[in-house]
């Protein structure tokens, strides 16, 4: 098949449809890309020969000095932040809310800028999860999912609308403004960070929302991310999490080159059916021929395959040795997520001993620690948990949030 018909295969969103949302009156320069900045300076008057130089010197204020307004950039003429400064903005999206978990996992429900039918922006949600030696943060690709896997809270919310590369760099942005994660930035007293002048040190596409059902906006928004010039978080720092888009895995090493991760959470195609239903389209031996055929992939850079434990679904010692005979061949590490259950849900996280019995079947196997540790639990940490709670909040409730987020 060719790449357009590839492509062609993919379906558009399906629960959409946000027809009322209106776009911001002045847009945010965060996002766009140095060639789009190029053409918007030379919309401005900046001569060609200048303007390499010129996007160099906004890339540096707006990526590595996190910049707010356009004042402080002072390298550029006062003629030409006047100009911009009437056309665009340097915002991120609005902090709504923010919670901080015993063990240093904060969460953030974030508003995006525009409205939608209900006369605000949409809401998002972003995790920041440090340890002593790497901080990463959780970032969302798109206002709820069509996807509706069984086990999954975000699949339950109505409502869905693509991020644009700007509201998913932006989530970077505010996350490192939280953090004071910028040259000479105040740092949260609350909660551990990792040694070393940066907060955020990693980055995974596993919010809110399929990244390759908005392939161009992930792929743009990773692409400036990990822009050496700029936030400068390597590509081998930065893992794209999806349920299993076949046919466009290939372009995510080929177009962004980051670490890929795959939802797999199933061994039968009966139970993938059920648990991750864009499996009838893309079944499981389908999904690991474009695994095997990833650009890139090595022993070095392997695929991490996702397997949420589900207590009494796929958790049992037969499925864990199908689980490896399944992989076999494929350079991959394997990640078992304790299921974090929410309201409604009728799945139950699997018995500890059960975890760790096919654990061990799997490090015998040759997969090492592969246990991903739950974290901040008491504050509902697993994607669309927040949001949720918020929305069941009373506007008072939802103020009084909104008023802790912003005097911290
Ligand atoms: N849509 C993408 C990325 C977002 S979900 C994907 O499905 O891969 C990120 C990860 O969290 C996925 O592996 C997903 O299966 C898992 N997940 C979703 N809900 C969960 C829950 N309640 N408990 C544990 N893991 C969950
Ligand atoms: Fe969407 Fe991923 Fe949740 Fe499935 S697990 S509904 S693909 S966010």
């Amino acid at each position: 098949m060719t790449a357009a018909r590839l492509d062609a295969a993919v379906p558009v969103l399906e629960k959409t449809p946000l027809e009322g949302y209106v776009a911001p009156e002045k847009p945010s320069l965060i996002g766009l890309s140095r060639g789009e900045l190029a053409g918007l300076l030379a919309g401005f008057g900046v001569p060609e020969t200048q303007r390499r130089m010129r996007v160099q010197q906004l890339w540096h204020w707006l990526y590595v000095r996190g910049a707010r307004g356009f004042d402080a950039m002072t390298d550029l003429s006062k003629e030409l932040r006047a100009a911009l400064a009437a056309r665009y903005t340097l915002d991120r999206p609005e902090v709504v809310a923010e919670q901080v978990s015993t063990d240093g996992t904060r969460k953030w429900l974030l508003r995006l800028p525009g409205e939608s039918r209900s006369g605000r922006g949409h809401e998002i949600e972003c995790v920041y999860i440090p340890d002593a030696e790497r901080g990463t943060l959780c970032v969302s690709s798109q206002v709820g999912c069509t996807l509706n896997c069984s086990f999954c809270h975000t699949g339950t919310q109505r409502l869905v609308r693509n991020l644009t590369a700007g509201e998913i760099v932006g989530q970077v942005m505010v996350a490192r403004d939280r953090l004071g994660d910028w040259p000479g930035g105040v740092r949260p007293r609350d909660g551990i960070l990792p040694a070393g002048d940066r907060c955020i040190t990693n980055i995974v596409v596993m919010g809110m929302g399929e990244p390759l059902y908005n392939f161009e906006a992930v792929r743009d928004a990773l692409l400036i991310v990990a822009d050496s010039g700029g936030i400068a978080i390597s590509k081998r720092r930065i893992t794209l999490s999806t349920s299993g888009v076949a046919p466009l895995i290939g372009r995510v090493g080929a177009e962004i080159g980051c670490m890929l991760a795959v939802s797999l959470h199933a061994v039968r195609d009966d139970l993938r059916n059920e648990l991750v239903p864009i499996n009838r389209k893309y079944p499981i031996a389908h999904l690991l021929e474009a695994c095997r055929n990833y650009p890139g992939l090595s022993n070095a850079r392997r695929i991490t395959f996702e397997y949420v434990m589900l207590k009494g679904v796929n958790d049992s010692l037969a499925d864990a040795k199908a689980l490896v005979r399944l992989l076999q061949g494929i350079p991959a590490k394997i990640n078992l997520i304790p299921f974090n259950p929410w309201p409604g849900t009728s799945y139950a996280c699997s018995d500890w001993e059960q975890i760790e019995r096919f654990s061990q079947v799997v490090f015998d196997a040759g997969y090492a620690s592969p246990v991903r540790t739950p974290r901040g639990r008491d504050i509902l940490a697993a994607c669309g948990q927040l949001k949720s709670a918020t929305e069941r909040l009373s506007a008072r409730e939802r103020m009084a949030l909104r008023a802790m987020a912003l005097t911290d």
